[in-house]
């Protein structure tokens, strides 16, 4: 019988995950299968139990579990923990632990653009929502010069400062990092200005040509901040990435085994009706 994998959140309608993650255990020869599962905010100890008994591998957590379900695991790991969410969870035998692999996941997209020393990279965290707090973690292990976070309400970036990232880093103001823009040669857009809007989450003005500019949206596939960053001469890529990784990274935690991350950001792609970037 195939192994069971899924996705936990309300609403799931929208995901792509299935997609991604059957393609990839198809090529991997491997005997599961991964589906959504709508859980309602009320339901979700009577879900969590119900998986755990039905011998579930593990699964996926989204909006709006990814904090609740901490309390119904039996361990969390130490990036789950510092992060304050969880978005992968595994199933040994019952013994349920949570990780997170959003902050992991994105940065193993961002680094395919990088070309120069981590140790010389100046970041900007645009925003600090749930999605900020896992990169701006993730990016602090990664040791860069420094970094700086921006968001319109100052005390949430305040908060990620004190809690995800180090000493050297710093909270600037939208209108400060539009007017030091030209320091940074990586800028990430964590807000989701752009998803709804054509609209920027800063002037970019002062961007220099020649910075990467993540955007972790990507429906559009190329939002205001990419199509404006492009025209200056950045290198850009949008959040299908982050999302094709963090999968793969899930995928590698319930069987041990890394999927074809190319495959599963094909399938993304194309049911996103997009083209690559900068590719
Ligand atoms: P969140 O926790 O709700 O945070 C939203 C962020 O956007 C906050 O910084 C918020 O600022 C800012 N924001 C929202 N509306 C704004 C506005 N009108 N003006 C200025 N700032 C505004 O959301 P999240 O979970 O971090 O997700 C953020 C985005 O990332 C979403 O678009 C989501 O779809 C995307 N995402 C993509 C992936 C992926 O795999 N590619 C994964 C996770 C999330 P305030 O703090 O001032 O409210």
């Amino acid at each position: 019988m195939r192994k069971k994998v899924g996705l936990i959140g309300y609403p799931v309608s929208h995901s792509m995950s299935p997609q991604m993650q059957n393609g990839a255990f198809e090529k991997a020869g491997l005997s599961y299968v991964y589906d959504k599962y709508e859980v309602h905010p009320d339901q979700l100890a009577e879900a969590v139990r119900d998986m755990s008994e039905k011998g579930f591998a593990g699964w996926n957590v989204t909006i709006p579990h990814k904090q609740a379900i901490m309390p119904y695991l039996d361990e969390i790991a130490e990036d789950a923990l510092k992060i304050g969410a969880v978005n992968t969870v595994v199933n040994e035998n019952g013994k349920l632990t949570g990780y997170n692999t959003d902050g992991a996941g994105f940065l193993k997209g961002l680094m395919r653009h990088v070309s120069f020393p981590m140790e010389e990279a100046k970041v900007l965290i645009i925003g600090a929502g749930g999605a900020s707090r896992a990169i701006s973690y993730a990016m602090s292990k990664e040791g860069p010069k420094t970094i700086a976070i921006t968001n319109r309400t100052m005390e949430k970036a305040q908060d990620i400062f004190s809690e995800c990232l180090r000493d050297q880093d710093q909270v600037i103001s939208l209108h400060e990092a539009e007017e030091r823009l030209t320091e940074f040669n990586i800028v990430i857009n964590t807000t989701s200005i752009g998803m709804k809007e054509d609209r920027l989450p800063l002037r970019v003005n002062h961007l220099k040509a020649g910075t990467v500019v993540s955007d972790i949206i990507y429906n559009p596939f190329k939002t205001a901040l990419l199509k404006e960053s492009e025209k200056r001469g950045a290198i850009i890529d949008n959040g299908v990435a982050m999302l094709v990784f963090q999968g793969a990274l899930s995928f590698e935690k319930w069987t041990g085994v890394a999927p074809d991350a190319s495959l599963m950001e094909k399938i993304v792609i194309e049911e996103l009706g997009g083209s690559y970037v900068n590719r």
